[in-house]
Formats: C-alpha cells, sequence, structure tokens
C-alpha cells in the first residue's frame, strides 16, 4: 500500500494513463479525486474503485478553467480532509503536421490544456500543500518535449511539453523548502487513444521508434507516477523522470 489513506487528485482520469492510474493509487490505498470532461467515464471508473474497497469522487471539467482547478482542490478538501499529491496528466496531441501550416487556434488550444493548465492546477494546489508543508505534485510531459524521438508534426505539442519541464523545475525549486515535491513524467510512446489505439499502422511506427521496439501500456507509465507520488521519491524534486522504452537515447 505505496500512497496508503493519501488523498490524491487524477486528472486526465476518463482514458488511457490517467485511468490507469487511478485504478492503480486505489488499489495502492490512494483516496482519488477523477477529473476530466467526460463524466460517464469516470462514473464508471469511480463505481469500480468503490467497488472494489477503494474510495473515488469525480468532478467533470475542463482543465482549462481556473475555477475547475480550484474546485478539484476543493472536493479533495471536503471529500477526504486534505490533498497529498496530484497527477496532473490531461493533455492533448492537437492537430499533427508542420508548424508553417498550422493554424494559430490549434497553437493555443494545445498550450492552453497541456501548459496553461499546468499553471493553473499548481496555483490551486500548491498553498493547501504549503500549509501542511507535504505534498508531491507529478505533471504528464513527453518525451516529444525532451527529444522528439524521430515523431513527425508535433511542434505546438512539444513546446508545450518542453516547456512543462521548465515550469515544473520553477515550481520544484520554489517550493522545495515549503515540503512541496514538483516533477514531470515523460512518458514513451504508450498505447491510448491518443497515443495511437485503434490504428495499426501509427502503432507500429511508434513502437519501432522505441528502442525496446513496442510501446508502453498504461499501467507501465502509472507505475512511475505512483513511484513519485510515494514516499519511495522523497528526496526527488524537479526532475524530468523519463520512462521511454530508450525512445530518446536512440538517435544519441
Ligand atoms: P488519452 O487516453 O487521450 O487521455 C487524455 C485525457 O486527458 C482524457 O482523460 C481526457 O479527458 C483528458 N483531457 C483532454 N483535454 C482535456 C481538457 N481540456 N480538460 C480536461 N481533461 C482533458 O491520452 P493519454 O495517452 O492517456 O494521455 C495522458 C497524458 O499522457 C497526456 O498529457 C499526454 O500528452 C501524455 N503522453 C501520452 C503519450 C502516449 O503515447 N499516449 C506519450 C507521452 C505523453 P476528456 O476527453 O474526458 O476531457
Amino acid at each position: 500500500m505505496e500512497l496508503k489513506n493519501k488523498s490524491i487528485i487524477v486528472t486526465g482520469a476518463s482514458s488511457g494513463i490517467g485511468a490507469a492510474a487511478a485504478l492503480l493509487f486505489a488499489a495502492e490505498g490512494a483516496k482519488v479525486v477523477l477529473g476530466a470532461r467526460r463524466s460517464a467515464e469516470m462514473e464508471t471508473l469511480a463505481g469500480q474503485i468503490n467497488q472494489g474497497n477503494g474510495r473515488a469522487v469525480f468532478l467533470s471539467g475542463d482543465v482549462r478553467d481556473e475555477n475547475y482547478a480550484n474546485a478539484l482542490v476543493d472536493l479533495a478538501m471536503r471529500e477526504f480532509g486534505g490533498l497529498d499529491g496530484a497527477f496532473n496528466n490531461a493533455g492533448i496531441v492537437g492537430e499533427m503536421g508542420p508548424v508553417a501550416d498550422m493554424g494559430i487556434a490549434n497553437w493555443n488550444d494545445v498550450v492552453l490544456v497541456n501548459l496553461t493548465s499546468a499553471f493553473l492546477a499548481a496555483k490551486a494546489q500548491i498553498p493547501v500543500m504549503k500549509k501542511r508543508g507535504q505534498g508531491s505534485i507529478v505533471f504528464t510531459s513527453s518525451f516529444v518535449g525532451f527529444s522528439n524521438g524521430g515523431m513527425p508534426g508535433m511542434g505546438a505539442y512539444a513546446a508545450s511539453k518542453a516547456g512543462l519541464i521548465g515550469l515544473v523545475q520553477s515550481l520544484a525549486s520554489d517550493h522545495a523548502a515549503d515540503g512541496v515535491r514538483v516533477n514531470s513524467l515523460l512518458p514513451g510512446g504508450t498505447i491510448t487513444p491518443s497515443g495511437g489505439e485503434g490504428n495499426p499502422a501509427a502503432l507500429d511506427f511508434i513502437a519501432n521508434l522505441h528502442p525496446m521496439k513496442r510501446m508502453a501500456n498504461a499501467k507501465e507509465v502509472a507505475q512511475a507516477a505512483l513511484f513519485l507520488l510515494s514516499d519511495r521519491s522523497t528526496f526527488m524534486t524537479g526532475s524530468p523522470m523519463i520512462v521511454d522504452g530508450g525512445i530518446s537515447v536512440r538517435l544519441t
């Protein structure tokens, strides 16, 4: 029980890595607050966790909205009496293609969902953690924000995920003395709806970019988030933790 009695927000919980993380964290004793826009998926997941002796509540909303970031924290405080951790994981790929052909609307949308949301989440989550002198926050970045790894047409996504690594380093240094740890997680290609699930040609292409010649399953990434949220990683802060099947060393 690596997260016994810890109250943890998980965004992007309606699908993929976030859903796998919510299940894993709950199985490890956490009380989870699920966030995403789609409520039906989260209702099913929360039901599954609650029936299996875990604790889960959910609130649907958009991570671009500052009120939603605050509401998730309020829900954790109200239902579980505090906030020990957050896995801010919601994200989108957006339209893929060369930057020169990309519209500003796509750029803005990707940056808002992947990066501005992190700023809003941190602003909502850090004060309550600081008050108690402890907390761990994990943001899902990507190998694409660090090494590209051979993925074409991902300018906005890469910029947003690289920005996240920088934001996390700054947050970590600003709040280490407050007892709040902040790390980013850089998954490699992972089999989820955003990761090409249902498109065998895309899965094959992405798998072959990895030295391991396969993609991760969502639980393998969730396990790394579990480590960063748990007391196994108490000396880690500001780290861009790479969990990518070697894709970032492929070109070196
Ligand atoms: P996914 O299955 O498509 O899940 C994305 C999640 O983000 C969904 O739960 C979605 O929920 C939520 N989301 C998207 N936009 C949102 C918004 N505006 N407000 C609230 N929630 C929103 O994809 P995934 O692969 O698990 O992605 C999870 C994270 O991992 C993302 O940050 C992604 O960039 C990152 N990542 C993925 C891979 C990969 O290969 N799959 C690799 C590296 C990093 P709703 O649609 O219900 O809102």
